[in-house]
């Protein structure tokens, strides 16, 4: 077992160099390394720090889906628990992105109560990155588009953590004061 701090920093690491160079959806252009660091954030503040493995998952939850990572790899360095995890996460990148979404929705309630933590998490960083002051059209078709379906993932996952639940509910109701 690999002491908890070591466990998330090496993950964080890891995250960072694998997502290098890359951007996130919505506001500003930010380094992509900001949405990992706030699900991970989101899953250690929801979980009291009581679960390392999740909030390494968190750090890595991209990183087979948009990176050269492994499930081997993630199992090796981190743990089987951390690898299933990200592996959970993952979309199924070769179908088309409507089918990927209607997965998400569909399967939603099959993953494991820490997968559905991450998925939470997940869609409260989306969410909040599309949050603009002065939208765009295009911008508040995205964000409506976007939260109505996450609404539809997320009810799927509730129930783990009410924490988690609320601030949620809370990023869905500030997105759409907002328009
Ligand atoms: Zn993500």
């Amino acid at each position: 077992m690999i002491p908890p701090v070591r466990l998330i920093s090496e993950a964080a690491e890891l995250a960072a160099r694998r997502h290098n160079g890359m951007a996130r959806k919505g506001r500003g252009n930010e380094p992509y390394i900001n949405h990992l660091a706030e699900v991970a954030n989101l899953l250690a503040t929801a979980t009291d720090g009581t679960d390392a493995e999740l909030v390494a998952a968190g750090w890595l939850h991209d990183a087979i889906e948009d990176t050269k990572t492994t499930r081997e790899e993630l199992a090796q360095k981190f743990s089987e628990r951390v690898a299933s995890l990200v592996v959970e996460c993952t979309d199924d990148m070769s179908l088309p992105k409507a089918e990927r979404r209607r997965l998400q929705i569909v399967d939603a309630p099959k993953k494991s109560p820490g997968a559905k933590l991450i998925k939470i998490a997940d869609k409260v960083s989306n969410i909040g990155a599309r949050i603009h002051s002065d939208p765009s059209a295009a911008e508040r078709d995205d964000l409506v588009d976007y939260t109505n379906w996450a609404e539809q993932v997320v009810a799927g996952c509730r129930g783990g953590n009410q924490w988690l639940d609320k601030t949620f509910d809370d990023a869905v109701r500030t997105a759409r004061a907002s328009l």
